[in-house]
């Protein structure tokens, strides 16, 4: 199915580009054909263990082979990360299982800052038992929210934009709902009807057909004769690697790009579809940048820090590869929870703090983790545990700037602070690794240009 770009006004260019319900797959689709026939050379089975940085120089990456258990240095004088966000870190999030943010963990643990990790964006429709999104093309198309009073409900809290409020608005009033016992029961969780029947069979079938098989596929539902089960769950990162416009970090020869960094486009709340500016525009820009800086050539940089980081990471895998420790699906589990449940829609300093102690037990429990098989080679229980540590640290991260974030902006709404508060607020957290291990929190100013920041409207 081709991309259709999407503009209201036929002079000006298309913001955002869709391909009916099913936009994802078909750009990702696209892209790697493209990389493909542009000789880009793809190493598809390498995961990526650590960043090297030393003395503000970045040194290229530690990747394993996951076919064969190699670990390979790979030396650069210039490293992009396009890792994608951190979702996972959240029991229930639409993300891929490969969005764990490890790339954000590791660039953190090797001294980059990471800047606003608090701003995390909740999707209120999501698929009750799956989290799987159940796009803003169902609203989109005039899909109606309903209560267990029947109830129309969004008619109470936004009269004027109804189920097209913007998507942390809906997923609020969702969670109110569900919280003051107008949720419907499923042995799965609570959840809120998404109700699309009143569109028709032909253009459900017509507008939203990837949803309406993912109903029938994952819960036997079918939207033409039922609603939907839905729940709000975890979706984007806005937080990530600190980097400028060019996506270049303080760090020299490391870039980040996409979800797994912060130019801060999206400021508090990403609008839907721009991640593909995300993802087009700064991967753009990051690859004019890298070309820039390395004009001229350039030496690489220096290999033994590499070769050091190398050896550490052996000893790392030697550690986990001893049976009968700690399991890492059980940390990983608990840590989920514990993000749901106090640093999710709703935030207050309590929970948060207690959301801090849980996650300091949990980073003291991973030390005693090990896998089961003591294989290197196509061992995902060994990639899970690497991917763990780092699963903790954007975990410690998110929790400790919204527990210093005293006002709600955006996505992150404090219920002991519920107003936007400029003049103390309007400003980044930044978290660096400090020398004991544990997150510093600074704070950077915001750069504002062209648009002056605006009151809600909603
Ligand atoms: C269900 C869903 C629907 C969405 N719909 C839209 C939409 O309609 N419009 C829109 O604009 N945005 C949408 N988004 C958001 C958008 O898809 C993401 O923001 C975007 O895909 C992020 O792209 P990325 O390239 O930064 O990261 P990703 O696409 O997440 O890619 C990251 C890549 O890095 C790899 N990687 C990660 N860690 C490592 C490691 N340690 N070693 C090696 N490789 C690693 C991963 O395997 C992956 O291939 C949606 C998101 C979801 C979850």
């Amino acid at each position: 199915m081709p991309l259709q770009p999407v503009s209201r006004r036929h002079d000006r260019p298309a913001p955002a580009c869709f391909s009916a319900d099913i936009t994802g797959h078909v750009l990702l689709n696209t892209l790697y054909e493209r990389a493909v026939a542009k000789g880009v050379k793809i190493y598809p089975e390498w995961f990526v263990t650590s960043l090297c940085i030393e003395e503000g120089q970045c040194h290229g990456v530690v990747a394993l082979d996951i076919r064969t258990g190699e670990l390979i240095p790979v030396r650069a004088k210039a490293t992009f990360f396009g890792t994608g966000g951190y979702g996972r870190v959240y029991q229930h999030s639409t993300n891929a299982l490969i969005n764990t943010g490890s790339g954000i963990g590791m660039a953190y643990a090797a001294g980059a800052p990471l800047k606003d990790m608090e701003f995390v964006q909740f999707h209120p429709t999501c698929l009750i038992g799956t989290s799987i999104l159940m796009t803003e093309a169902c609203r989109g198309e005039g899909g109606y929210l309903f209560n267990n009073q029947g109830e129309r409900f969004m008619q109470r809290y936004v009269p004027t934009a109804m189920e097209l409020a913007p998507r942390d608005i809906v997923s609020r009033c969702i969670q109110t709902e569900i919280n003051e016992g107008r949720g419907f029961d499923h042995p799965l969780g609570k959840y809120i009807q998404l109700d699309l029947r009143h569109l028709g069979g032909k253009k459900i079938i017509e507008r939203l057909p990837g949803i309406r098989n993912i109903c029938i596929d994952f819960i036997g539902i079918d939207p033409i004769i039922e609603p939907i089960p839905i729940m709000p769950c975890q979706h984007y990162s806005m937080g990530g690697i600190d980097v400028d416009k060019r996506c270049a970090s303080d760090i020299r020869g490391f870039y980040a790009g996409g979800e797994c960094s912060c130019v801060s486009v999206h400021g508090g709340n990403r609008l839907g579809g721009n991640s593909l500016l995300d993802t087009i525009v700064f991967g753009k820009l990051a690859a004019q940048a890298i070309a820039e800086d390395l004009e001229g050539g350039g030496a690489l940089p220096d290999e033994k820090p590499l070769l050091k980081l190398k050896d550490e990471v052996e000893q790392k895998l030697g550690r986990l590869a001893t049976p009968g420790r700690g399991k890492a699906y059980r940390i990983q589990a608990e840590l989920g929870t514990v993000l749901d449940e106090k640093v999710g829609i709703f935030r207050t300093r309590k929970e948060m703090e207690q959301a801090l102690q849980k996650i300091a037990g949990l980073k003291e429990e991973y030390r005693n983790v090990g896998v089961s098989s003591t294989a290197r080679h196509m061992n995902f229980e060994l990639i899970n545990a690497l991917e763990l540590e780092y699963m903790l640290e954007v975990a410690h991260t998110i929790t400790l700037g919204a527990l210093l974030r005293e006002e709600s902006r955006g996505a992150h709404f404090r219920t002991d602070f519920k107003t936007r508060n400029d003049r103390d607020w309007l400003k980044h957290t930044i978290a660096k690794i400090g020398p004991n291990g544990e997150p510093v929190i600074s704070f950077k100013d915001v750069t504002i240009t062209r648009y002056q920041p605006m009151e809600r409207k909603y």
